[in-house]
């Protein structure tokens, strides 16, 4: 079941400020996704590749699919020929095997470099010194088959709103240094942050993409 009034707020707010919402299906069946299809939303994220596989083959081919999960290396393959944006490319060795199956099916790849911003140890992601050997190999032009249009990163999980709000405000400062001043810029260019529980605090510190799920979908089981 979704929730069509916190949607249609949501959208209002997001198409007011310029911001992408993207839908977070996961866990979610392919009915709550057609929910929101038949109101006219069009970008889905997904963290699970086997999930994202199995969804993008029975729903319409117009979605457009975000990945956000966890990245091994051997699963790249399956999302390759259909994945819209990886929003957690959070090593240089998953940037290349993006670049390297691309290449194989002829696409070009749109990435988001994730970056570690919050306290808890358990999230993936990239420091400061690996970003900026990443972008410094990107603007050499060794990987053809995608481009890095921006960062994402999550905040911690905690009430405080002052620390997520400080974390949101370091990864926009990044995403101002390594990737607006960058000379590899593409269009269009993202920073992706924010969720549920802290989306307006995302918006108010740059975001420009939110990744939503539980506020439209109602809350998850353990997957
Ligand atoms: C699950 C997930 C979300 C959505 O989280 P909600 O709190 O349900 O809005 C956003 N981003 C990523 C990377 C996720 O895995």
């Amino acid at each position: 079941m979704i929730n069509v009034v916190a949607y249609q707020k949501l959208r209002a707010e997001c198409d007011e400020k310029k911001v992408t919402l993207v839908a977070v299906s996961k866990t979610k069946p392919a009915e709550d996704i057609l929910a929101l299809y038949h109101l006219g939303h069009r970008d889905f994220g997904e963290n699970y590749v086997q999930e994202l596989v199995e969804k993008q083959a029975a729903l319409p081919k117009d979605i457009r699919w975000h990945f956000m999960g966890h990245l091994q290396t051997n699963k790249v393959k399956q999302i390759v020929p259909f994945v819209y944006l990886v929003h957690s490319v959070d090593s240089e060795k998953l940037l290349r095997e993006i670049d390297k199956q691309a290449g194989k099916m002829a696409r070009v790849i749109s990435c988001l470099l994730q970056l570690h911003i919050a306290q808890e140890e358990t999230k993936f992601g990239m420091d400061e010194a690996e970003l900026a050997a990443v972008i410094s190999r990107v603007e050499k032009k060794e990987y053809l088959h995608l481009s890095v249009n921006g960062l994402m990163g999550m905040a911690s999980f905690t009430d405080d709103r002052n620390v997520v709000k400080n974390e949101f405000k370091q990864l926009n400062q990044l995403y101002n240094q390594y990737i607006l001043s960058s000379t590899i810029t593409h269009e269009p260019t993202i920073l992706s942050m924010g969720m549920s529980g802290d989306y307006r605090s995302a918006m108010e510190e740059g975001s420009n993409m939110i990744r939503v799920g539980s506020l439209l979908f109602g809350v998850r089981g353990n997957h």
